[in-house]
C-alpha cells in the first residue's frame, strides 16, 4: 500500500508515510473486509459510509500541513482511521460523526488500539466543536456545496482547513483554505475527489 498506493503517487511527507504505516486499516473495517484493507479503495463500514481510499487519507494529511504541535478537528469519523492517522502527527485529533452507532464503534477501536490523544464526539460537525476551538488543522471527511462558515470561524490564524467541496455534474474537488493573519481566507483546488455527503445544519 505503501509504496504503489501513496508513494507512487506523489505523497512525500514522511510524518504521513510513517503514520499510514503504524495504523493498521484492518482494525477499522468489517471483518468480513479484512483482506481487502490495504486494496486502493474505499470499503463500506455500516450506515452507507465508507472508509476513505488510503491514498485519499494520505492526501488530505498532507494537505492540511500538520505540525507536532497542532490542535486538530476532523468532520466524519467513520471507522475512525483517518482520526488515527492524524493522532499520530499532531498533539490532539477531535473528531465528530453524525451517525450515533459509528461515533460509539470508532470511539471503542480507538481506545482498544490505544490512541489516547483523540476524542470523538456524535453531532454535527459544519458547526464545527466550539469547545475545542480554535483548531490549527480542520479535515472534512464529506463533501458540500460550500465550506460550514462555523468551520472557519473555529480555524486558528495561519490554520489550514481540507475538504471535498463541489455538487452535481461539476463534481467535487479537494480544496485547502488558509486563514491569513487579518481573519482572510485563501482557497486553492488540490484536484478531483469523490466523497459521501456532508449532511447537517451548515452543509
Ligand atoms: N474519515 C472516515 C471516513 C468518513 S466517511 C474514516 O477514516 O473512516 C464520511 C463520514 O462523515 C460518514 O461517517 C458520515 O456519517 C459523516 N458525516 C456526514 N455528515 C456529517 C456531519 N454533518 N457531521 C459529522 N459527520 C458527518
Amino acid at each position: 500500500m505503501l509504496r504503489r498506493h501513496l508513494v507512487e503517487r506523489g505523497i512525500t511527507d514522511l510524518r504521513v508515510l510513517e503514520a499510514m504505516a503504524a495504523v493498521p486499516r484492518e482494525r477499522f473495517v468489517a471483518p468480513e473486509c479484512r483482506n481487502r484493507a490495504y486494496d486502493d479503495g474505499p470499503l463500506p463500514i455500516g450506515e452507507g459510509q465508507t472508509i476513505s481510499q488510503p491514498y485519499v487519507v494520505a492526501w488530505m494529511v498532507e494537505a492540511v500541513e500538520l505540525g507536532r504541535e497542532d490542535r486538530v478537528l476532523e468532520v466524519g469519523t467513520g471507522s475512525g482511521y483517518a482520526a488515527a492517522v492524524l493522532s499520530l502527527i499532531a498533539r490532539t485529533v477531535h473528531s465528530v460523526e453524525r451517525h450515533a452507532a459509528l461515533a460509539e464503534a470508532a470511539r471503542g477501536r480507538l481506545r482498544t488500539l490505544g490512541y489516547a490523544n483523540v476524542r470523538v464526539r456524535r453531532g454535527d460537525g459544519t458547526l464545527g466543536w466550539s469547545e475545542h476551538a480554535p483548531y490549527d488543522a480542520i479535515v472534512v471527511s464529506a463533501g458540500a456545496r460550500r465550506v460550514p462558515p462555523p468551520l472557519r470561524e473555529q480555524l486558528a490564524d495561519g490554520g489550514r482547513l481540507v475538504m471535498p467541496v463541489g455538487w452535481g455534474w461539476r463534481g467535487q474537488s479537494l480544496v485547502r483554505e488558509r486563514r491569513e493573519r487579518a481573519g482572510n481566507f485563501t482557497r486553492e483546488k488540490l484536484g478531483r475527489v469523490r466523497f459521501v455527503p456532508l449532511i447537517g445544519e451548515a452543509g
